[in-house]
């Protein structure tokens, strides 16, 4: 046999992005990667089965390569042009084709730490330089030190992800009219906020929004995320693009859950509600610090029975709630991060049983 060829350098120095873990057993109270705890809209599994039909036919045939009648909904959905609009195998697909668009060795990414770690593993793939901007213990957006970047493509989680905290458009604005760069608003979060960047593009060409139907929409499983800029922007991007990237059900769905706009403002509103409550308890009932959220997840420093918080704090909860069977999640790596527990809102049921499992945990 043969020997196999070496792996590129940066290849084998590549860390790959971490997901949270997704049991494949019932039973868990799963509060650890952002998913919707409701159902997806009824008229989902409806269009699912249409598409379907009877004997799955259909799926013999390739889906539409532009994915043009969810791109035209998604415009008008917007008060956008279809021209506007790319959509993605999940927004991560729109993520790797802008890293790929845009940097290179010569042609730097930024981003901000912390954020949503997959932009540093994109950069690395593309052997692109790079440029992270580090955040203070107060989360806010570091207005100046972003607008002064040289960089090609500005990656930015507004809301900011893992700490939930939301930015103003007055801030992100700060930003479009000083960058150099494409500036990305990574919105996965934003349906749960109370301000979004949408109407900032009609002033910056430079400003590109991303947003999933992961979260919101409850449609995880079935991958779709898009992508709202400049026709320019869109036009290179689709050059990179897989050309049959977001499969048949996955479009039929996408498009029947942005029709029922009355099912998906209850579910937000209802996360928003248990959001908010939790929050309290966090803060007021355990006297924990917690970051005020605009996502649909909580940011929080656990405090033992001693009082204390750190590290081995926030592990010692992880571990302690997943043998109770409640999964969240611990970004140890890095110091702003590392004494926190970020924690998806579920249903309100859900939430009793973190509870209980937190207040026996400061008991012990
Ligand atoms: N951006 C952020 C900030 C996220 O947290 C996630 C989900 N992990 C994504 C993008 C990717 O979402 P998806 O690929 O499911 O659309």
């Amino acid at each position: 046999m043969r020997d196999l060829p070496e792996p590129l350098p940066h290849v084998q120095g590549l860390h790959a992005y971490t997901p949270g873990l997704q049991p494949t057993e019932s039973g868990w109270v799963k509060l650890n990667t952002n998913e919707c705890p409701y159902p997806p809209s009824p008229r989902v599994a409806e269009a699912i089965r249409r598409e379907l039909g009877e004997d799955g036919a259909s799926l013999r045939l390739y889906p539409d390569p532009t994915s043009s009648a969810l791109r035209a909904a998604i415009a008008a959905h917007h008060g956008l042009k279809p021209e506007n609009v790319c959509v993605g195998n999940g927004s991560d697909d729109l993520l790797n084709l802008l890293v790929r668009t845009y940097c290179d060795p010569d042609a730097k990414g930024g981003y901000t730490v912390p954020g949503y770690s997959l932009y540093p593993v994109l950069l690395a793939m593309q052997r692109s330089a790079t440029e992270s901007i580090e955040f203070g213990r107060d989360m806010r957006l570091p207005v100046d030190r972003i607008a002064e970047s040289d960089a090609r493509l500005f990656l930015l989680t507004s809301p900011n992800a893992p700490t939930g905290v939301g930015f103003p458009n007055v801030e992100l604005e700060g930003i479009l009219k000083a960058a150099s760069g494409l500036v990305v608003a990574d919105e996965a979060y934003a349906p749960f906020a109370d301000q979004d960047a949408v109407p900032l593009l009609a002033r910056h060409r430079n400003l590109a929004v991303l947003r999933t139907f992961s979260k919101s929409h409850a449609l995880a499983g079935l991958r779709v995320g898009y992508l709202l800029a400049d026709p320019e922007v869109i036009a290179l991007v689709d050059r990179f693009r897989d050309s049959y990237n977001v499969n048949r059900l996955s479009q039929a769905a996408a498009l029947a859950a942005l029709g029922d706009e009355a099912y998906y403002a209850d579910v937000v509103a209802r996360v928003r509600v248990t959001r908010d409550a939790a929050y309290r308890r966090l803060v007021d009932g355990r006297g924990w610090f917690t970051y005020p959220s605009q996502t649909n997840f909580l940011f929080t420093e656990p405090r033992n029975a001693a009082g204390k918080t750190g590290p081995d704090i926030a592990r010692a909860a992880l571990e302690y709630l997943q043998a109770k069977r409640v999964l969240v999640r611990h970004f140890a790596s890095h110091v702003l991060t590392a004494p926190f527990l970020r924690i998806t809102v579920g249903t309100p049921a859900e939430m009793a049983v973190l509870d209980q499992a937190l207040d026996s945990w400061q008991k012990e």
